[in-house]
């Protein structure tokens, strides 16, 4: 069986190199090559002919190639639809900040967290990704974009930490000397509230942001729009968040999705308001982006900003998500759905 070379740490390259009876140093050269964005092991120049056979008689890079792309004209937002070596199609967004672009990457084909407002988790889960596919997202669009790219959210389609092995081993490819070399600062992971894996995250050291998707503070109807809330209630989940934040000395994101009439009244404010207060987080209102799908509306900014008002009385940073592409907008996993749906027909 073939191994991808994408999927492997820095000592793993220089074990097999080793192992081909070859010097160490050759290792840094492979993985130079894998970084920059080679899809094939033939196109590793530097290494000789013989060496590049015996490579790809055990050895592959897995396929992440742009499908499909979409730029927009208003703030240079790119949304791209990835393909995979079996063909399945994954979402990956590139946004440019004041700070630089920044890369949202997915972790599943597909999730099987079925929160009611989001489109990845619209057919359930395909499959996990594996390492090599989430670091693949970001050579790519790297590569397409022909500058570096230091900051990664993991919000794209999947739940991270519902594939926490090949999560884990991520962090470790982005993070090598050779390699990308992105701090862990730059990282932020976001989970729909997996509370174990947010206690074994805290407990690895690996000192990533934590965001973690609220988007209700009442239990019974955070239930109704997040289904593992029935697993995890609020509390276990709080509790979570602060000890991550207490430990990691690092402010904890909130997410918190705006849909009128379902999450955006001010008695809820003023409940997350208490949940939070004196804690170290801080607040992102996402003014909620209606899928097909689903009949969910995005509340009145006036709306939002009461809302928003009620929580900076508490004293809690709170931040109103900026649409960034909304030319080219859909909400997470709208867009994979839309291409598939279209060459179905
Ligand atoms: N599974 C992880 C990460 C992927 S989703 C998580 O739940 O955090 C990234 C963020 O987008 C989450 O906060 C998710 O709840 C939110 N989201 C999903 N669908 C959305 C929609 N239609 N509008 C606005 N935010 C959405």
């Amino acid at each position: 069986m073939c191994v991808d070379l994408r999927s492997m740490e820095y000592y793993e390259v220089e074990e097999v190199v080793l192992n081909l009876g070859e010097k160490k140093y050759r290792a840094k050269q492979i993985y130079n090559f894998l970084a920059k964005g080679v899809s094939s092991i033939d196109e590793m120049y530097t290494l000789s002919k013989d060496f590049r056979e015996k490579l790809k008689e055990r050895y592959y890079i897995c396929k992440t190639d742009i499908y499909h792309k979409l730029e927009s004209n208003l703030d240079g937002t790119r949304k791209y639809l990835i393909e995979l070596g079996d063909g399945n199609l994954i979402e990956t967004v590139l946004m440019i900040y004041k700070n630089g672009p920044s890369i949202c990457l997915s972790t599943q084909v597909g999730c099987r967290m079925g929160c009611k407002f989001c489109a990845s988790t619209v057919d359930g889960l395909v499959r996990n990704l594996t390492p090599g596919e989430i670091i693949g997202q970001m050579i790519t669009v790297q590569k397409d974009l022909g500058e570096r790219i230091a900051n990664i959210v993991i919000m794209g389609s999947g739940e991270p930490f519902d594939n926490f092995d090949n999560l884990v081993k991520f962090l470790k490819l982005v993070h090598e000397d050779y390699g990308l070399q992105i701090g862990y600062r730059h990282i932020t992971i976001s989970t729909c509230g997996l509370v174990p894996k947010i206690r074994e995250m805290e407990k690895l050291g690996i000192p990533i942001n934590l965001a973690i998707s609220l988007h209700q503070v009442e239990q019974n109807k955070r239930e109704e729009i997040m289904p593992i809330a029935k697993v995890y209630d609020i509390e276990e989940l709080i509790e979570a968040g602060k000890h991550y934040a207490n430990v990691t000395k690092r402010r904890v994101t909130y997410e918190y999705a705006l849909i009128e009439g379902v999450t955006d009244s001010l008695e809820e404010a003023h409940k997350l308001g208490s949940l939070l207060k004196g804690s170290l987080s801080l607040i992102n209102l996402i003014p909620i982006n209606p899928i097909k799908e689903k009949s969910f509306k995005k509340p009145n900014l006036k709306r939002v900003q009461a809302f928003q008002k009620v929580l900076l009385n508490y004293h809690i940073i709170t931040t109103v998500r900026r649409e960034l592409g909304s030319d080219i907008n859909g909400a997470c996993g709208q867009l994979r759905r839309d291409v598939i749906n279209r060459d179905k027909r």
